[in-house]
């Protein structure tokens, strides 16, 4: 006979903090910008949090943009070296945020 407890259902609170990759303060994921690498290896702007893949967080800030630019933050976290129109890609889309 199993006497095993199962929790299942209970309260999950799901905190949505992520920390952002180039001043390494924790937020909230709303006021982060996410960078997602695809199964593909594409890497994109995830401007509706959706797509599948390894993520990174900056936040929504032009100094965080302008810092991510000036070391390329995201190469070292996706292991591949990203071009810098993806950057200024990054950027627009914090300024435009
Ligand atoms: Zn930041």
């Amino acid at each position: 006979m199993s006497r095993g407890k199962s929790f299942k259902g209970t309260a999950t609170k799901r905190i949505e903090m992520r920390r952002c990759v180039a001043c390494r303060q924790v937020r909230h994921k709303s006021e982060l910008l996410r960078v997602v690498k695809t199964a593909a290896g594409e890497i994109s702007i995830d401007n509706a949090k959706k797509i599948f893949g390894r993520g990174a967080y900056v936040c929504k800030s032009a100094t965080c943009a302008a810092n991510l630019k000036k070391r390329h933050g995201l190469d070292k976290i996706f292991k591949t070296k990203l071009p810098s129109e993806l950057y200024e890609k990054i950027c627009a889309a914090i300024d435009n945020a």
